[in-house]
């Protein structure tokens, strides 16, 4: 019986257990026995791996975090630690690994295949939706409306107060969630990594406006720098007098129950996981690409993050109405 094994690693992403759960109905209706690893890449080193049944995912779906638990472990990126977790699946006779994570979980999981390691399929989970090759990553959508709840909520306060406020979302490199937010929650403005504007811009843009507004909402990503829209705050004020309250909306973003959209693509991407080992594939990543679950290569680490270069998306946000 072929032996596989399950890893969650780097920052968590709701779908991540949805995902788990197919990967392993698929594998033990395939007649794979299934192993998970707790705590990411850590576990190959300190052995924390564990035979997993069909009752292991029972009432999981619906749970956001990762019930294998994830880890940054940094250690994994040296040749050394590599070769122990590669002795160790060697011990313990692994055929195939399915990694749920992002692009620096990737990078591991090439380095490890390209060592000689078993066969390794990606299943792509990050709220950043920022992974080259794929249109989704598990995650996003749930992150989206956790965000997009919040910003609901802080309308009603702005509206009532006659406040402006600057909402602080995640996306370290990338806007996409700051874009699909801030246009559903009626931003302003949306301020993402791809596209930097100064805080003289922003004043531009909100002292262009005809109509004298008493409440709005801008929506910024936080870029390198979480917490930067307190510093973009005091700047605004002191260019132009408007004050606005700061919300950085932070981890919240990460966790909660998996949507619809993000429990559906985590079981079919954890099927083609298992179809992709099946037929002997290896090095691949479970891609959405014009809607359907494709197998792609794994993200060449060498070409970064996908970035937002839809600027229509943007410019439609942004018109300035006349009348
Ligand atoms: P994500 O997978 O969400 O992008 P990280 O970038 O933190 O998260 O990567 C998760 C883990 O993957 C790291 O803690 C490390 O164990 C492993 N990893 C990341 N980059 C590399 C790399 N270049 N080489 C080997 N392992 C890596």
């Amino acid at each position: 019986m072929k032996k596989l094994l399950i890893i969650t690693s780097g920052g968590d992403s709701p779908g991540m257990n949805a995902a788990i759960r197919a990967v392993l109905r698929a594998a033990l209706s395939f007649g794979w026995q299934v192993y998970g690893c707790q705590d990411g890449y850590g576990g190959l080193i300190n052995g924390s791996i564990v035979r997993m049944h069909s009752k292991d995912v029972a009432n999981c779906v619906q749970r956001g975090g990762t019930i294998l638990r994830t880890k940054r472990f940094p250690e994994f990126l040296k040749p050394g630690v590599r070769d122990q977790a590669l002795a160790y699946l060697r011990a313990q006779k692994i055929d195939a690994l399915v990694i749920l994570g992002g692009d620096g979980s990737f990078s591991g999981a090439r380095l490890l295949a390209q060592a000689g390691g078993p066969k390794i399929v990606g299943i792509p989970c990050t709220i950043d939706n920022d992974i080259i090759g794929t249109e989704y990553t598990l995650g996003f959508d749930t992150a989206c409306n956790t965000a997009l709840i919040a910003i609901d909520k802080i309308r009603d306060t702005a509206f009532s107060l006659n406040r402006h406020f600057l909402v602080e979302v995640m996306g370290r490199s990338s806007g996409f969630l700051a874009v699909d937010v801030g246009m559903a929650g009626g931003a302003e403005l949306i301020v993402i990594p791809e596209l930097p504007i100064s805080a003289a811009d922003i004043v531009h843009t909100i002292s262009n406006r005809t109509r004298k507004k008493m409440a709005s909402i801008i929506v910024v990503a936080e870029a390198e720098c979480p917490g930067r829209s307190f510093e973009i705050a005091k700047a605004i004020e002191s260019l132009s007098g408007i004050a606005y309250k700061v919300c950085v909306l932070g981890h919240i973003q990460r966790g909660g129950s998996p949507t619809v959209l993000d429990r559906k693509l985590a079981t079919l991407m954890g099927y083609a996981a298992l179809q992709c080992l099946e037929s002997g594939d290896s090095q691949k990543m479970m891609a959405h690409v014009k809607g359907e679950v494709v197998p792609v290569p794994l993200p060449d680490p060498a070409l970064g993050t996908r970035t937002f270069d839809f600027k229509t998306q943007l410019h439609i946000n942004h018109l300035v109405c006349t009348h």
